[in-house]
């Protein structure tokens, strides 16, 4: 059957497509350590699962509202107005089947032909596939390791065309962790003053995934001004080990909301009543376990960090946000066969029996990423594992 030339242009989703192939080999009996997908290794708390069973037990089995239930979007509402101040209602919150696809609502109902949208590169992976599907044009702007993996003002300023529609600012960063300080997002909003065309889409998805000092800042409280062409779009996957629920929302300026819900009531209609049971309890409940696992995040983060800090030929940026470490290895190319990151992530997975996503997957060739929201024990395997099969290669 036909495809058309638009889709037949995007790109598999790099993060999905590595996490079957580690799910497929396991399946196979092979012995692989799968660091690949993002998401938690603990199971969703169970006073979320029994909300929900509940609910399913009570009825809650039916369509609700498009936009998702009123409950829920209220919750939701408060949780953003808390967090970020600004001071949304219900017509202001979308929830859909993930982050993604209210990213994908965003970018459908607001981009014509050829309109950019700027992506700071190393970026999550769909975000240019989902402004291609879009029809619009991804511009991908480098961000090196030493400017922490962010865009700074003045290559935002140097970037922006007439035909610059959407900034997307992910900070907790997906695959680096790089997290925006508030100077960093004054800077960008001084930036987007001038040019009033231009949106910003933050996908905040990793708020509440924060080490040490760093803090999360968003840019609707860093720039009020700014709230009535500011899209947040995050969910309950990350923070709540709830990835597989599909709960996303967003929140913006109603009239841009009601598009995406019309959008959502012409595909998918709401996101599973249950889930969205789920995610009421979720959000009322209490909030303490969120401590122990971002104890939990902080010491596995530390350990892989300092673990593969001995290797001369791998070089560690430790994330302040997120559960991911992104890990340059260039310096491994040149040794064996080895000359690409896909090259490395494949030297890994067959000698270390690692699975892990080449940067260039994110746009940034010569890292790969893994996640590290994993047992302790699991993770010290992996390391040792890529050590050992990294100190064998030589020039
Ligand atoms: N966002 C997660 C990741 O980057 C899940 C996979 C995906 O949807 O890309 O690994």
């Amino acid at each position: 059957m036909q495809i058309n030339q638009n889709i037949s242009s995007v790109r598999v989703s790099g993060t999905i497509k590595l996490a079957q192939r580690a799910k497929d080999m396991i399946a196979e009996g092979k012995n692989v350590i799968d660091l690949t997908e993002g998401q938690p290794h603990y199971n969703t708390p169970a006073h979320i699962i029994e909300a929900a069973y509940t609910g399913a037990l009570e009825g809650k089995t039916r369509y609700t509202a498009v936009a998702g239930t009123p409950h829920l979007r209220k919750l939701i509402a408060d949780h953003i107005n808390k967090l970020n101040g600004t001071d949304y209602q219900l017509d202001n919150i979308v929830v859909g089947c993930g982050g993604k696809q209210l990213i994908f609502n965003a970018l459908m109902v607001s981009l014509e032909q050829g309109d950019e949208v700027i992506i700071p590169a190393p970026y999550w992976v769909s975000y240019p596939e989902i402004v291609k599907i879009a029809r619009g044009t991804p511009i991908l702007v480098q961000c090196p390791e030493v400017a922490g993996f962010k865009i700074t003002a003045q290559q935002l300023e140097s970037t922006i065309t007439n035909n610059t529609r959407w900034l997307i600012l992910n900070s907790p960063g997906n695959p680096t962790g790089a997290v925006y300080v508030r100077s960093e997002l004054e800077e960008i909003a001084t930036i987007l003053r001038k040019h009033q065309r231009v949106a910003i889409l933050c996908d905040d998805i990793y708020e509440a995934i924060i080490y040490d000092d760093a803090e999360f800042n968003s840019l609707t409280k860093v720039a009020p001004d700014l709230i009535p062409r500011t899209l947040t779009v995050s969910g309950l996957s990350k923070s709540y080990a709830m990835t597989g629920w599909r709960i996303g929302y967003c929140a913006g300026e109603s009239d841009f909301i009601g598009q995406m819900i019309k959008l959502q009531g012409q595909s998918t209609t709401n996101a599973s009543s249950i889930s969205q049971v789920g995610a009421v309890a979720a959000l009322e409940g209490s909030q303490e376990f969120l401590k122990d696992w971002l104890h939990d995040y902080t010491k596995a983060r530390d350990l892989v960090c300092s673990k593969l800090s001995q290797s001369p030929y791998l070089d560690i940026y430790k994330p302040e946000g997120a559960f991911y470490l992104f890990v340059g290895c260039r310096k491994l190319f040149g040794t064996g066969e080895l000359s690409n990151d896909h090259d490395v992530c494949n030297y890994l997975l067959e000698n270390a029996h690692v699975a892990v996503i080449p940067g260039s997957e994110f746009g940034s060739q010569g890292y790969f990423r893994l996640c590290f929201a994993k047992q302790e024990e699991l993770l010290n395997e992996a390391i040792d594992n890529i050590l050992q099969a990294i100190s064998v290669l030589s020039h």
